[in-house]
C-alpha cells in the first residue's frame, strides 16, 4: 500500500510505503503539550519507506520542543504539521500525521492514546529506533 498524505496547501507532501497492505493502522493521538494543542495524531512502520516531497523549503517550519530530539515539520503556510522526525546515530527517523492522510480509508486506523510524558531521553530515542520508519527520503517537488 503506498499512503499518500500533505498539508492543507501542498508545499509538504509524503508518501508511504506500506508492505503487505496494513489490515489495519495505528493512529496515536499523542498527549504532548504540543501535540494537545493541534491535535496531532501519529502513525509509523518500522518496515515502511517514506519519501517527503517540499516544493518550498523556505515556507517549512522546523519546530522542536521538550527534550528537542524530534523535528515538526510545520507547513508556515497553512499551519499543517505532516511529519516529525528525530535523527538518531546518524539515521533519519519519521511518524507521519493520519490527520494530513488523503484519501485513506478511516475505518483503516485504530486509534488509541498515547503518553510519552516522564519518558527518559535514552527510553525515547530507543523507541524510535523500533517504531518509526526508518527509511526516510527528502526530496524537492
Ligand atoms: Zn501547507
Amino acid at each position: 500500500m503506498l499512503i499518500h498524505g500533505r498539508c492543507h496547501c501542498g508545499n509538504i507532501a509524503f508518501s508511504l510505503a506500506w508492505e503487505p497492505d496494513p489490515p489495519e493502522i495505528p493512529a496515536r493521538a499523542c498527549d504532548c503539550s504540543f501535540c494537545t494543542k493541534h491535535g496531532g495524531v501519529w502513525t509509523s512502520n518500522p518496515k515502511g519507506a517514506l519519501e517527503v516531497s517540499i516544493r518550498d523549503r523556505s515556507l517549512v517550519s522546523v519546530y522542536a520542543h521538550g527534550t528537542r530530539t524530534a523535528d515538526f515539520h510545520v507547513c508556515s503556510r497553512c499551519g499543517i504539521v505532516p511529519v516529525v522526525t528525530s535523527r538518531i546515530d546518524g539515521r533519519l527517523y519519521a511518524v507521519v500525521s493520519v490527520n494530513a492522510f488523503e484519501g485513506v480509508d478511516p475505518s483503516l486506523l485504530r486509534r488509541a492514546p498515547a503518553s510519552f510524558e516522564g519518558e527518559g531521553k535514552d527510553s525515547r530515542l530507543a523507541r524510535r529506533e523500533r517504531n518509526w520508519i526508518p527509511d526516510v527520503r527528502f526530496v524537492d517537488a
